[in-house]
């Protein structure tokens, strides 16, 4: 009797081991073929943590997601300056809460502060030149009293001056509050459409190469970050011509940038974001020796060929290439709470994959993802 249990008991922990062993098997073939699976979004105001908790648990976790990129920005109750903390934002504790659960999933989370560009927007300015408008790069342009765009002063967002004495003794120390709160080993410098650099009213600025000011920022950012062990993750589109590629001013720089590719440190990793084609550029990032992940937001068929364009490239492409092809990652722009409501009605009225909206687009890149197993 007694070794008639001890055989039933072996043969379960057998089991459990080649059963583990499939889930091991099944996770590491998909690490292979696309080792990052992102997803990016606002952090949640305090108020709807515990559902933002949920979404973790229950659908960024199960769809294999192993990146999260957090838009904190601003909305953080900063205790190393008060003055530009935002109560409704996350506190430290809850930002821990989030990296707990992200930890528990093998999530690697990643935050965001734009730096550079995006300091205001329509004819709101953001926390930052609110709190020192000594850093504006163009304070002789005023905000309009009804926002338009295009306008005749070029107005999308501020940026701050990034040759201003002490504009990094400022945002830094922001930086690392935000990366402790979360213990993270990266950061998201934001970098994108930044259309306010060199700008002529700037004394520091005027007359100098822009590829150059954005590749200087750049290597400010990431040699600041590097002394805490800590990588630099940036969006691509300062980085492609916008003309030579017909990619336009959006996705791709009007504002004479692009040159910067090859003047900014090699161990950054670009966010290459296309939202209505599956452009083949994270190619061209690869070759400049740079690592990149393709971006998509609400068109379910560029997430999906996105997916399949980054493992087919991984696949025929030299292992030196492959390093640097490293995967995709869903991005988010309605506000958290916004896309989880939307997300509940998706699940309600189950509609999947269907429509142009961010939900249906990040449902169907990891269906997409899901193939690959
Ligand atoms: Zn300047």
């Amino acid at each position: 009797m007694r070794s008639a249990w001890l055989a039933g008991w072996w043969r379960r922990v057998l089991w459990m081991a080649v059963l583990s062993g499939v889930g091991w098997a099944a996770e590491s073939p998909l690490n292979e073929k696309l080792p990052v699976r992102g997803f990016c979004i606002a952090a949640p105001s305090g108020n709807r943590l515990d559902e933002f908790l949920g979404f973790i648990e229950k659908e960024l976790a199960p769809r294999s997601v192993n990146t999260l990129i957090l838009r904190v920005d601003y909305g953080f109750q900063f205790v190393s300056r008060p003055e530009m903390a935002d109560p409704d934002g996350l506190s430290r504790a809850q930002a821990q809460q989030i990296t707990a659960a992200c930890r528990r999933h093998g999530i690697r989370i990643i935050p965001l502060v734009n730096l550079l560009g995006h300091q205001s927007w329509q004819s709101r300015c953001g926390t930052l030149l609110r709190v020192h408008p000594e850093f504006d790069e163009t304070p002789l342009v005023q905000f309009p009293e009804k926002y338009a765009w295009p306008n005749p002063e070029g107005l999308y967002c501020k940026s701050y001056c990034p040759r201003h004495p002490q504009v990094h003794g400022v945002v830094f120390p922001l930086v690392d509050e935000v990366c402790d709160a979360f213990e993270s080993d990266a950061f998201h410098a934001g970098l994108d459409e930044v259309f306010y650099l060199g700008e002529a009213q700037c004394p520091r600025c005027r007359g100098r190469n822009k590829a150059e000011l954005f590749a200087d920022e750049v290597r400010a950012i990431r040699d600041h970050l590097h002394s805490s062990r800590r990588q630099l993750w940036l969006w691509g589109d300062r980085l492609l011509d916008g003309r030579l590629t017909g990619l336009g001013e959006w996705e791709a720089s009007f504002n004479e940038t692009a040159a910067a590719v090859d003047l900014i440190p090699k161990d950054v990793v670009i966010c290459d974001w296309h939202y209505e084609r599956a452009d083949p550029t994270p190619v061209y990032f690869a070759m400049k020796g740079l690592d990149v992940v393709s971006c998509s937001w609400r068109t379910p068929d560029v997430a999906a060929a996105q997916v399949r364009d980054m493992v087919r490239f991984r696949e025929t492409s030299t292992p030196q290439m492959r390093a640097h092809l490293k995967g995709v990652a869903q991005t988010i722009w309605s506000g958290a709470g916004g896309f989880l409501q939307q997300f509940q009605n998706r699940t309600n009225t189950n509609v999947t994959g269907a429509g142009r909206t961010e939900s249906a687009c990040f449902v169907r890149m990891f269906e997409a993802v899901a193939e690959l197993r």
